[in-house]
């Protein structure tokens, strides 16, 4: 790249203070490409990440049965052919050990690690206007300095706590599904209950189900599942995806999910019975989100999105054997794929076992923990272990826990008091040069992360080069195109069947907290459009200012 850099904003060399081009929080899917990304563009970069190494979510979510959702070959970087064609996968939905195989590969082969200081967290980062510099201090009571600043800090990355009182009387082993130990855990002959039916406490149950002596599902809000019929993907397949990866990523950056899968137009409505029928059964065969992609109206059509669920109903009364279990299973005054929908292999199944109980804690609510287990309103259970899927303080949790302050001393924290607001997800007004991957105004958690991190670094990089090819300072929308996208965000999610449902999507989940859907689900194409205009015209909209007069400090 043949850009100026900019003019070094002059300080004492001898201060302590570290002074860099880039400051990347995070070391997730998208913290690691923008360390690749940025190092390619010759800027001197620290990445930080809390955790011991590489790997985001899928370093700390080690539990039994942790798998992606998402196709592996779609759940994949992009950027780089060598990579594609170096990595086999082994299977057409990853576990968590390959995921974590996978991290590892990418970050040998690119030489990520040594941009990382892992086991620290950021404390602050603060914005020094004069010097058109972000201060970043850790918690190893270190600071940094540099121009640009990068929050690839993730949407999933901060465990929520259960409102469950007395949890910390609990005698037993209390075990976070978000924060799993490293070594093996035995459950064999041992009492089990489990908190939490979202993703991940399905894929709990149906693993610790078949290990434990006894395990108790407490169930509040029952998800819908469907089943995600794994299998292994034969060398001959691979072979083939290798040779087609160029086509299949277009189709994946050209969707609405960022994923080479199809989503149907068709309307629910516009088929007959019999056809829609065929339709259902069919992608409940195919597996995977098929069923997602069968009609184009589902999630504005709430009585097309009620026959879905019905269908999905009938299919859990036909597997499970109790009736009354059947009955609690069976979700209920929220509409299907307005909770992020599960994949499952064999979740109903577990239910059949003798050793498996389903707690309902709709009829039957938890009161409290207590030294020996958990108790709700008919009685206590004695358990060994605990485990808690309680879900995350998402999207914004992880920018919140830390003081961010941008132009004249103003937190995120008050700008975002009725909820989150950004340009694109990517960047704020009045937070100059302070940029997001995954952020909470875009796709988030509506699209294939990967895709979404590595058009969002892209874009980062792009605005970087800008301003040090034209010798700029800084760079941030403007209030008037943070306005306009968080009304376009807004008139978007306004008539989605997603606000019907408690769930962390709509920031229901955490109490206090501001509700609403505030990502955008325009689909990944559309957000890429949007990408690209904001982009265009040297950066129009944006506030855009000159280099300083370097301040002596
Ligand atoms: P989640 O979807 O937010 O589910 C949390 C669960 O905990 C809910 O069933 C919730 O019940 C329950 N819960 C919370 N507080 C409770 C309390 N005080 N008492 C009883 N129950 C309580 O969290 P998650 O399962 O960790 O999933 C979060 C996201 O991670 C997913 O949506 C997905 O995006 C991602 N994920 C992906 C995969 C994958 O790729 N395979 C796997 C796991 C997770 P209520 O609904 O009633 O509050």
């Amino acid at each position: 790249m043949a850009a100026t850099a900019l003019p070094q904003r002059s300080r004492p060399a001898d201060d302590g203070v570290t002074r860099l081009d880039v400051i990347i929080v995070g070391g997730g899917f998208g913290g690691m490409y923008a360390v690749y990304k940025f190092n390619k563009l010759g800027l001197k970069l620290q990445a930080f990440e809390s955790g011991n190494d590489v790997g985001g979510v899928w370093y700390w979510n080690r539990y039994p049965g942790a798998r992606v959702d998402l196709p592996s070959i779609d759940y994949s970087y992009s950027f780089s052919p060598e990579i594609e064609q170096e990595w086999t996968w082994s299977e057409q939905y990853a576990a968590q050990p390959e995921l974590l195989r996978y991290i590892d590969f990418v970050a040998k082969r690119l030489d990520l690690r040594r941009h990382f200081q892992f086991n620290t967290r950021v404390d602050s980062a603060v914005w020094d206007e004069d010097r058109q510099l972000w201060t970043v201090k850790t918690n190893r009571g270190d600071t940094f300095e540099a121009p640009f600043c990068i929050m690839a800090t993730g949407p999933l990355s901060v465990p929520k706590k259960p409102e469950i009182e007395g949890l910390d009387r609990f005698k037993g082993r209390l075990m976070y599904a978000a924060r799993w130990p490293h070594e093996p855990v035995d459950f064999a002959g041992k009492r089990v209950g489990v908190i939490g039916t979202g993703s991940t406490g399905i894929q709990i149950v149906q693993e610790v189900g078949r290990q434990a002596g006894e395990l108790f599902v407490f169930q509040r809000t029952p998800s819908f599942t469907m089943p995600m019929r794994n299998v292994p993907i034969e060398p001959e397949y691979m072979a083939e995806v290798k040779r087609h990866y160029a086509g299949i990523r277009e189709i994946a950056r050209n969707s609405a999910i960022g994923g080479a899968r199809p989503l149907s137009t068709r309307g629910f409505f516009t088929v007959t019975p019999g056809q829609r029928l065929a339709l259902l059964e069919d992608s409940w065969n195919q597996g995977g989100l098929a069923m997602l992609g069968t009609f184009g109206d589902l999630m504005i059509n709430e009585e097309a999105n009620e026959h879905v669920a019905e269908f999905v109903r009938g299919k859990i009364g036909e597997v499970v054997t109790d009736p009354s279990t059947a009955e609690s299973l069976k979700p209920r005054g929220y509409p299907i794929f307005a909770r992020r929908p599960c994949l499952d292999t064999g979740y109903y199944e577990t239910y059949n076992l003798p050793n498996v109980h389903l707690m309902d804690c709709l009829t039957d609510p938890i009161l409290e923990a207590t030294e020996k287990g958990i108790r709700t309103a008919s009685g206590e259970t004695e358990l060994d272990i605990l485990i808690l899927a309680t879900g995350y303080d998402g999207l914004t949790g992880a920018l919140l826990a830390f003081d961010v302050v941008g132009r004249d001393g103003r937190t995120i924290q008050d700008k975002w008091k009725n909820g989150p607001r950004s340009h694109l997800g990517i960047m704020l007004e009045g937070f100059p040069n302070l940029f997001m991957t995954t952020g909470p105004n875009g796709p988030a958690a509506l699209a294939n992360i990967i895709r979404m991190s590595e058009n969002d670094v892209d874009w980062i990089a792009d605005a970087i080069t800008h301003l040090r090819k034209n010798g700029l300072g800084s760079i941030e929308p403007s209030r008037k195109i943070e306005d306009d996208w968080m009304e376009l965000v807004h008139a978007l999610a306004k008539n989605s069947l997603i606000n019907k449902a408690k769930t962390w999507w709509v920031g229901a989940n955490v109490e206090g907290k501001p509700q609403g859907l505030t990502q955008f689900i325009g689909g990944f194409s559309k957000y890429r459009e949007h990408c690209a205009a904001a982009a265009a015209n040297g950066y129009a909209g944006h506030q855009i200012e000159p280099v300083r007069q370097a301040v002596e400090v």
